[in-house]
């Protein structure tokens, strides 16, 4: 996108970090407004979190980090070591960086347990429940279902509102990555796609694959506020502090698991 690539030209002129809001104040109120209006498409209006990272499976490693303090505050703490076996659940068509944020995350290959899809590659609900009921006979708790909306290769959608109402059911958190679908959010005639999509916790959204966004320009969206800062936050003294002259509510940075932080929102915000 035309616009998209004058974003990034005057993002590369203005070289800010994003971590405070007196390093980048009207960045900040830009992503601020954008992630708003993301989350308005979703369905949660004037409400939420979320935060621009470097790609999908960034974003998607901020869920399954979430979504395991969710289940075990503790474990920010302690780790692991005093939780039991946490299991994700995510269909064998879901893209691999769910995987990848069990094995960063210590969760471990052997715990994402996959759920068959039919022959269009939408993921089978029933398998689901039969794959959380096996969970919790084995005493394991379930921590995460990821339900797809646009699977890499077959661009299948997950049926999002089914498998809302089981997470809810069970009380399981739902991540719904829509990296690659989130696109049809902005179509009237597409969007049924996603629907049930206002059900989730957590929501990857990449402008820079359909919205045609130039790389990067990916977003993490939840649902309930102050998750990030409560599962990422550390206050560094020398960057967080709590005195400045204005409202710190505003600094973003110990949100994220990066410390600098690409502006990413500006040319999406242009768009
Ligand atoms: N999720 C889905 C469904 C994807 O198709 C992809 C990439 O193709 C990703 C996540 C990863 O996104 P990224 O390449 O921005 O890390």
């Amino acid at each position: 996108d035309t616009i998209a690539v004058a974003g990034e030209f005057l993002t590369a002129m203005a070289n800010t970090n994003m971590f405070t809001y007196e390093i980048a104040p009207v960045f900040t109120l830009m992503e601020e407004v954008t992630l708003q209006k993301l989350r308005n498409l979703i369905g949660w209006p004037n409400a939420g979190d979320g935060i621009f990272s470097p790609g999908g499976s960034i974003s998607n490693l901020y869920a399954v980090l979430a979504a395991r303090f969710a289940s075990f505050p503790s474990v920010k703490f302690q780790g692991l070591y005093e939780a039991p076996r946490l299991i994700i659940f995510t269909s064998e068509q879901a893209h691999y960086s769910i995987k990848r944020a069990a094995i960063i995350t210590g969760i471990g290959l052997d715990y994402v347990r996959l759920v068959r899809c039919n022959e269009r590659g939408k993921m089978d609900s029933q398998h689901l429940i039969e794959l959380i009921n096996e969970t919790i006979k084995m005493g394991h708790i379930p921590c995460m279902v990821c339900a797809t909306g646009g699977t890499t290769v077959l661009g299948a959608f997950d049926p999002i509102e089914e498998i809302s109402k089981i997470c809810k059911c069970f009380g399981i958190w739902l991540h719904v990555d829509c990296a690659w679908g989130s696109g049809v959010l902005l179509s009237k005639k597409h969007r049924y796609l996603l629907n049930g999509i206002e059900n989730a916790d957590s929501v990857t959204w990449n402008p820079h694959k359909a919205m045609g966004v130039t790389l990067q320009c990916s977003v993490i969206l939840f649902k309930n506020e102050s998750v990030l800062e409560n599962c990422n936050g550390l206050c560094a003294d020398y960057l967080f502090q709590k005195d400045k002259h204005y409202d710190t509510s505003y600094d973003t940075g110990d949100k994220s698991i990066q410390c600098g932080r690409r502006n990413d929102v500006f040319k999406l915000w242009l768009m």
